[in-house]
């Protein structure tokens, strides 16, 4: 089933100044993962988002299920599907394969990253004999291949392994400009640290749109999770409050919707080219806030033309 007819592309979306929503799903590991993934896969559907995106395993199986994953929403849903592609542990000659996968069926967005060290994500970075060592060689790869729309990734608390700022901006604005049409940031938590970010690009001549990433937080027992992925700092009154609802579930996922919602608000008010929502493949927090997001505009919209009246 192709993409509905009214959603542009998104370097087309993004060109016009229009505003990407999108969601983020990884590959599942059992068939019961699976069905609760399609699930969640089917209600956002119905919000016609611009986009959605699988993120590509450290290895073996999970990766073949990314493929699998990507292919299967390109052709059998409306969605716009992004396949995420790392260069760990892989050849050129097999990074060349997978692409060629992803363009026989169709998959035109490719999400262009290194990848980290497989094992310990925090350890020293070897490239593959035959492969390579920064993304922005895959950037480049991937747009000789053919007319990809390729992203790429953004830190808002700059990438753990630059040495300085100056250093993380300088590689950043490099694979942008090797072909980058936008980048997804890594998660965070205050508002702050992405509009810095966003304005260092800036100021260094560089204008590629920078996507937010938000990620709903709604247990107080993610919290270390997320700092192994990320290294984002949280919060400490958000982790005091939803520690306080440690044993209320219901209580946890309002405080996270509401922090997540504020601070999707807080960052389209400043410019912020759309919103990119980790779902952990449940769509309940995620879609809660984009409709929340969705009202706010649409109230802001009416009394905007009201007051025109
Ligand atoms: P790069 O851009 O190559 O940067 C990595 C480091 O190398 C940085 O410190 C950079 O400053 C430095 N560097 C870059 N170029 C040079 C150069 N020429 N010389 C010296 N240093 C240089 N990981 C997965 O495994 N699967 C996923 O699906 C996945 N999805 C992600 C999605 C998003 C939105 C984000 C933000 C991250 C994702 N990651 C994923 C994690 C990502 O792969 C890691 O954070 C990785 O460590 C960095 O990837 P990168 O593409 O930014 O690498």
């Amino acid at each position: 089933m192709p993409p509905s007819p009214s959603r542009p592309g998104l370097r087309e979306l993004l060109a016009r100044g229009e505003r990407s929503y999108s969601f983020e799903f990884f590959p599942p590991k059992t068939d019961a993962g699976e069905r609760s993934l399609w699930a969640a896969i089917r209600r956002i559907e119905a919000f016609d988002p611009s986009f959605v995106s699988v993120t590509y395993g450290a290895g073996g199986s999970s990766r073949d299920r990314t493929v699998q994953v990507t292919k299967r929403i390109a052709a059998e849903t409306t969605l716009r599907p992004v396949a995420h592609l790392t260069a760990v542990g892989h050849s050129v000659a097999e990074l060349r394969h997978i692409i060629g996968q992803y363009a026989d069926a169709g998959i035109r967005d490719v999400l262009a990253l290194r990848g980290d060290p497989p094992g310990d994500p925090r350890g020293a970075w070897t490239a593959h004999p035959q492969g390579l060592t920064h993304a922005r060689e895959l950037v480049v790869l991937i747009r000789q291949l053919g007319d990809f729309t390729v992203g790429v990734a953004a830190f808002p608390e700059r990438h753990p392994r630059s040495r300085s700022w100056d250093e993380d901006i300088r590689h950043f604005i490099a694979k942008c400009r090797a072909g980058a049409d936008y980048a997804i940031t890594q998660m965070f938590f205050h508002v702050d640290d992405y509009l810095r970010l966003r304005d260092r690009v800036a100021a260094a001549g560089c204008d590629t749109p920078i996507i937010p990433e938000i990620m709903p937080a709604t247990d107080v027992r993610q919290v270390g999770r997320f700092a192994e992925l990320s290294n984002a700092r949280f919060p400490q009154a958000l982790a005091s409050r939803l520690e306080a609802a440690r044993d209320d579930p219901a209580a946890g996922h309002r405080i996270g919707v509401d922090y997540a919602t504020a601070m999707s608000e807080r960052l389209l008010a400043e410019g912020a080219p759309g919103l990119h929502y980790i779902t952990l493949n449940k769509s309940t927090a995620t879609l809660e806030i984009h409709q929340n997001i969705q009202s706010i505009h649409t109230t802001r919209s009416a009394r905007v033309l009201a007051a025109a009246r």
